[in-house]
C-alpha cells in the first residue's frame, strides 16, 4: 500500500498544537513577563556573549545539522558529530529531528504546490491582500494547522540510524537543557545569581523566539520577495539582508536549485556562515565528502 503523506492522531495533533503554542506564543509571553517584572538587570557582557554564542550554535544545529547534513546529506560527519549537531538543532526548539526533516523534505518535493506544508504562494491570489495572507500562513499559521508529514515516508533512510533515533526520541530533554545550560554558564562566569536568572527568563526565550522567526522567514519571505540566481518551478528567492543572521539559509533560491550542495552561497557577495562552519569541521577532520556544487553564474 502506498504510504500516506501525513500521519494523524488526536494525541499527535495535541502535541503539535501545544508545541506551537509554547514556541510562538509562550516565548514572547515569557519575555513580556520578564520585562513587566523588571527582570532585565544591568546586562553583563558575559550574558550577552552567551546569548550570541548559543544563538549561533543552535542555529548551526538547524542549518548545518537538521538541514544540510540530515535532510540533504550534503556531507558526512563522524557519529558523535552527527549526534552533537542533532542535539544543537533540538535546542532551537523547532521540533524533533524526524518531524523537522519530514516536513522539510515534503517542502522540497511539493515546493509551492498543494502539498507543500508551508508555502505562501498556494494561498495567495497575486494581489497585496493575497500575498499578505500567504505571508501569515507560511510564517505563523501553518505551524498550528499543518498535517504532520509521515516520517516513515519522508525519513525512511534516517529512521534506521540509531543515533538519530536517539536524538529524535530525546528531543524534550535537549530543548530543556538548551534553556538551562546558558544560565549555568552565565553563573559560572559572573557568579551573579540574578544575572543567571534573568538569562534563564529572558535570553533563552529571546534566542528561541528569534531563531524561530528567522527560520520562518525562509518559509515565508524567501518564497515571496528577493532576487533569483536561477529560474525554478517554485518561487524560491535569495534574501541578502537575512543571510548573516540566518547563517546562509536565506540564500534559498540557490538552495532550491542545488539542494544537495553543502554551500548555499553561489556568488562572491553572498554570505554563508553555515558553509563556513562545515569547512571548519572539514579542516578539523570532523566532516568529509563535502558536496559543493558549482553554479552556472558564480
Ligand atoms: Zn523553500
Ligand atoms: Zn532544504
Amino acid at each position: 500500500m502506498k504510504d500516506k503523506l501525513y500521519v494523524f492522531s488526536a494525541q499527535l495533533n495535541a502535541v503539535k498544537v501545544i508545541h506551537a503554542v509554547i514556541l510562538v506564543i509562550g516565548m514572547p509571553v515569557i519575555i513580556a513577563l520578564a520585562l513587566a517584572y523588571d527582570l532585565i538587570l544591568p546586562i553583563h557582557p558575559a550574558a550577552l556573549a552567551v546569548l550570541v554564542v548559543f544563538y549561533m550554535l543552535t542555529f548551526w544545529g538547524i542549518t548545518v545539522g537538521y538541514h544540510r547534513l540530515i535532510s540533504h546529506k550534503a556531507f558526512q560527519v563522524t557519529g558523535w558529530a552527527e549526534v552533537m549537531l542533532g542535539i544543537l538543532g533540538s535546542m532551537a526548539m523547532q521540533g524533533p529531528v524526524f518531524y523537522w526533516v519530514a516536513n522539510h523534505r515534503r517542502h522540497h518535493r511539493y515546493a509551492d504546490k498543494e502539498n507543500d506544508p508551508h508555502s505562501p504562494v498556494v494561498t495567495e491570489g497575486g494581489h497585496l491582500l493575497g500575498r499578505l495572507k500567504g505571508f501569515f500562513y507560511s510564517h505563523l499559521v501553518w505551524i498550528f494547522s499543518h498535517k504532520v508529514s509521515n516520517p516513515m515516508l519522508f525519513c525512511k533512510d534516517l529512521v534506521k540510524n540509531p543515533r538519530l533515533r536517539f536524538v529524535s526520541s530525546t528531543y524534550k530533554l535537549w530543548a530543556f537543557l538548551g534553556l538551562v545550560i546558558p544560565p549555568v554558564i552565565d553563573y559560572a562566569i559572573t557568579r551573579d545569581s540574578r544575572s543567571a536568572f534573568s538569562t534563564f527568563m529572558y535570553f533563552g526565550p529571546i534566542r528561541i523566539f528569534f531563531s524561530y522567526h528567522i527560520t520562518s522567514c525562509i518559509n515565508s519571505v524567501c518564497h515571496l520577495v528577493g532576487y533569483r540566481n536561477y529560474s525554478s518551478a517554485d518561487n524560491s528567492r535569495n534574501v541578502y539582508s537575512l543571510s548573516l543572521v540566518s547563517l546562509g539559509e536565506s540564500l534559498h533560491n540557490n538552495h532550491h536549485r542545488m539542494p544537495a550542495s553543502a554551500k548555499f552561497s553561489h556568488r562572491w557577495f553572498e554570505v554563508d556562515l553555515g558553509y563556513a562552519f562545515i569547512r571548519a569541521m572539514e579542516l578539523l577532520g570532523i566532516a568529509r565528502n563535502v558536496n559543493v556544487l558549482t553554479s552556472e553564474k558564480a
